[in-house]
């Protein structure tokens, strides 16, 4: 949750640059139009006090009129004329004496209607004259169509090089009449110099800052997107990296709180990629992340997300509706990432976190957990083995951790304080009944947990290694038993210890066993060591090795329950062993199986062959033991004779083998 506000805070996702361009254009462009708007403000006032100019000259011809009469306005060739109150024309002076414009067009200027000496004036248009508004306070006459088409050059300028824009002024006069008069609108060419200067100076500014201000944006953003790509791009596949998972599932999950979707993080990872890397190169097993990445990449859809963590992981967020839809999914990607590559056949296998509850998504649920409880479950493969598959995070799955961290924590007390017993399971001689040996199967005692059977905590020693220690402590206890019986005189039978394969990475496990053995005053002939079958697997030569030694020493060494794994034929022809165990699995329910039977019969001869003994497990049924005596097999270790059973047990058998033969139904075991 913490990550997830941390990630928050820096807020950083790639930014498009298009966007912001436009952006930009469109504020300078309205900074541009309020420039132009300025600039007409400015010429509006310049024409506005051009305009008081013609207001006045108006006046003075209307006094010159009313103190000299109209002939001296005809000599001045003044566009003027004068209306009656009835409307008719009663003088008129100059060459246009009526031209302005339809009377219904004209627009009244509040600055002209009342003028400064408190009289009425009125501007017209001077014929289909257009008017636009120059200044916030009113309109100012123009006749574009004079200015722009220019087609009478005279009428639009004179010799001061003024632009002429004509305009019609009209007052009326104390005996009732309007006096109508032609003015000019002279725009200088230092107008136009004013103009132009404060035009280009503002456009040059724009220009100046606008490409300024882009320039710096947009190389913001370019950093921006530099800085996201490094924090979110996966250094090896050059895909999204665990952080940007992080991120955008955070938003998806959001974004599709109230969809009626499901969503499941998954933990898939290529099994054993660091062997592809050791056999190949680290460049060849980075191709062929990436090459992985996007094969799952074309499998999701929009609203589903994969990433590359941490070495092979892909840390995945997928949407779904029913759990079986989603496994069949997963099947098929797996599949074909296996085929990735012609030449090699991978394996993938996959965890799954579901993310059901709409309501935990809607509150930031926490993607790092989920991803941490798929993995979880994904791991729970791998302890078993490397091959592909799919693994769920439930309930069952977390209560198996708890237990694990139980035993995990518990196993060294249970050592020191003595709680791990053996238990004796007798093998008798199916042809004679006798006792002719025993396997030393371990068992749990623990005040907390009570009662534990080895296939509660044995393969959780093989994982965390505490497995080399049981073995060492089973070796001492049965090796300081057998000493015992045998300074009571007892007639001892060999007794077979397991050791993990977990051990065979020790060069000098033969020399630990016969240590410990020796320690007990233990004689070795009186000990047997029970290695897996696929223990078999690991480095063969070391193994011979070991085994060699240990028959040098005297131990006899057996393989446990053959048959129940992968043919280990291979490894009977290549290893030195003393005594093979058939496995369980061949009478388990198959008593009537002829198939189990034959390849049982084969197994017994083959041994014999390589000078062998046999040695048959979980056998519980009459027929099977009769089976078994008449085939040759030398011993039988099933619920038949006898179950695992504790020393104290044992040892009365020991004393009492001589009426060995009898099926023994003496169930000391609490299992
Ligand atoms: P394993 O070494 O193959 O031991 C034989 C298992 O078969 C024992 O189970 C035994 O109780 C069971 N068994 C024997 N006869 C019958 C039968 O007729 N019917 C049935 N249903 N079961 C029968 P257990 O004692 O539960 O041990 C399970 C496995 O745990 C052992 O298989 C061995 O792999 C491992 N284990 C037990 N003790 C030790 C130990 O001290 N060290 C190591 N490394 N592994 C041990
Ligand atoms: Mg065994
Ligand atoms: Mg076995």
């Amino acid at each position: 949750m913490k990550k997830d506000k941390r990630l928050d805070a820096v807020r950083l996702r790639s930014r498009h640059i298009v966007g912001p361009i436009i952006g930009n254009i469109i504020v300078v462009l309205t900074v541009a139009a309020l420039l132009v708007t300025a600039i007409l403000a400015i010429f509006g006032y310049i024409c506005y006090f051009k305009t008081d100019v013609a207001v006045d000259n108006f006046e003075n011809v209307i006094r010159v009129y009313e103190t000299d009469g109209p002939s001296i306005l005809s000599g001045w060739g003044i566009d003027s004329y004068i209306e009656d109150a009835d409307g008719n024309v009663i003088f008129s002076s100059g060459t246009d004496t009526s031209d302005h414009g339809n009377p219904v067009t004209l627009m009244l200027i509040d600055e002209f209607v009342k003028h400064s000496d408190g009289k009425q004036y009125t501007a017209y248009p001077d014929s289909e004259g257009t008017l636009i508004r120059l200044m916030p306070s009113g309109y100012i006459l123009f006749d574009f169509s004079e200015i722009i088409g220019i087609d009478d050059p005279d009428s639009i300028s004179n010799d001061r090089g003024e632009l002429l824009m004509p305009f019609w002024l009209s007052r009326k006069l104390d005996d009732g009449s309007v006096f109508y008069m032609k003015s000019n609108l002279g725009i200088t060419m230092t107008d136009i110099v004013l103009l132009t200067a404060v035009t280009g100076i503002s456009g040059f500014i724009i220009l100046f800052a606008s490409i300024i201000i882009h320039a710096g944006f947009i190389s913001k953003i370019i950093r921006e997107n530099k800085l996201v790509k490094l924090l979110f791009e996966d250094p090896v596949s050059h895909n999204h990296n665990w952080l940007w998972f992080l991120s955008k599932g955070k938003k998806l999950l959001k974004k599709r709180s109230n969809a009626d979707v499901k969503f499941a993080v998954v933990s898939l990872t290529f099994v054993r990629y660091r062997n592809f890397v050791l056999c190949h190169s680290l460049e060849e097993g980075e191709i062929m992340l990436g090459k992985v990445y996007d094969q799952i990449a074309t499998h999701l859809s929009r609203n589903e997300i994969v990433s590359h963590s941490t070495s092979s992981n892909f840390p995945m967020l997928m949407e779904y509706s029913e759990r079986e839809a989603l496994q069949k999914r997963l099947e098929d990607i797996i599949c074909e990432l296996e085929g990735i590559d012609q030449d090699h056949k991978f394996s993938f296998q996959a965890g799954v976190s579901f993310i059901s509850d709409h309501f935990a998504r809607n509150k930031d649920s926490d993607l790092d957990e989920e991803y941490n409880n798929a993995s979880a479950a994904r791991m729970t493969l791998s302890q078993k083995n490397d091959e592909s598959g799919i693994a769920f995070f439930d309930s069952e799955l977390v209560e198996h951790q708890k237990w694990i961290d139980k035993v995990n924590e518990l196993q060294q007390k249970a050592v020191d304080n003595e709680e791990f017993q053996v238990y004796y399971q007798p093998k008798y001689d199916p042809r004679t009944d006798e006792l002719r040996g025993a396997e030393a199967l371990i068992r749990w005692q623990s005040p907390e947990l009570g009662f534990v059977p080895p296939g509660q905590f044995i393969d959780i020693f093989e994982n965390n290694g505490f497995i080399t220690e049981i073995d060492h402590y089973m070796l001492e206890h049965v090796s300081r038993d057998q000493k015992k019986w045998l300074d009571e005189g007892l007639d001892l039978v060999p007794i077979s210890v397991n050791v993990s394969r977990a051990h065979f990475v020790e060069i000098d496990l033969a020399e630990q066993i016969r240590d410990i053995v020796a320690g007990a005053g233990c004689p070795f002939k009186y000990i047997e060591i029970e290695l897996t079958e696929s223990a078999f697997f690991d480095d063969k030569k070391a193994l011979t090795r070991t085994i060699s030694k240990l028959q040098e020493y005297g131990f006899t060494v057996s393989m446990d329950d053959f048959g129940s794994g992968y043919s280990s034929l291979n490894s009977l022809k290549d290893l030195p062993l003393n005594v093979l165990k058939l496995d369980a699995g061949f009478f388990r329910d198959s008593s009537e199986d002829d198939r189990a039977k034959i390849v049982v019969s084969e197994a017994i001869k083959l041994a014999k062959h390589l000078h062998m003994k046999t040695v048959a497990e979980g056998v519980e049924l009459k027929d099977q033991v009769d089976f078994l005596a008449d085939e040759g097999c030398d011993m039988i270790q099933g619920y038949y004779y006898a179950k695992p059973m504790p020393g104290q047990d044992f040892e009365e058998r020991m004393r009492s083998s001589s009426d060995s033969g009898e099926a023994a139904d003496t169930e000391t075991d609490k299992e």
